[in-house]
């Protein structure tokens, strides 16, 4: 099965001036669809052909990096576009709970993500998520993921490489994490990840 770039959940001009229309036409246009391009070639007429794509990461991990780069990155880059919103979207009464007893409030959360995306060393992705019943902030490496982890429920992503924000903000990777933190995260997406209990699952 090949797979396919997925459509943004939002008009390209949504997200500006925190994520601009040409940011997107690069990153999503250009970015993802290479991943997936490099992907679908690496698994054509293998094992893997028919696979999830949540399958082809957890048995590229550790076995087989060209291949896991691109089918994580496919993954973290669909994950990332929903875990954005053009307009502005509210925890459910469940996730803003969890958010209180983690972090004391949803300030609170949005100023550690922003202090953990910015001390990022280089190429990455910050994440909430959902580890063992509580909520936690985790920090990726270039293309890993948390799609394939056990015991482990990503809620939202926010894409730390330079190709996120560098025609939008240059070298300001604070200021493009203060616009997307601040006002674009997509808490309703996070709201129903965490209700289902499981791993978002890349569309077929
Ligand atoms: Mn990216």
């Amino acid at each position: 099965m090949a797979f396919k770039l997925i459509d943004l959940p939002y008009a390209d001009t949504a997200l500006a001036p925190a994520v601009s229309a040409e940011t997107l036409s690069f990153h999503h246009g250009k970015h993802h669809q290479t991943y997936i391009d490099k992907m679908n070639a690496a698994i054509d007429g293998t094992d893997h052909a028919d696979a999830s794509l949540e399958a082809i990461v957890g048995a590229a991990r550790g076995s087989n990096q060209g291949l896991f780069n691109n089918a994580a990155q496919t993954w973290n880059h669909g994950f990332y576009w929903h875990s954005m919103a053009a307009t502005e979207t509210a925890p459910s009464d469940e996730l803003k709970a969890k958010i209180d007893a983690a972090f004391g409030s949803v300030d609170e959360l949005k100023e550690q993500l922003k202090a953990r995306g910015a001390g990022h060393f280089a190429s990455g992705w910050v994440w909430l998520a959902e580890k063992d019943g509580a909520l936690t902030i985790e920090e990726t490496h270039d293309g890993d993921t948390l799609a394939d982890q056990d015991g482990v429920n990503p809620l939202l992503v926010v894409d730390v490489w330079e190709h996120a924000y560098y025609l939008d903000h240059q070298n300001k990777r604070p200021a493009y994490l203060d616009a997307v933190v601040g006002s674009k995260l997509n808490w309703a997406f996070a709201s129903e990840n965490l209700a289902r209990g499981t791993a978002w699952v890349y569309p077929a």
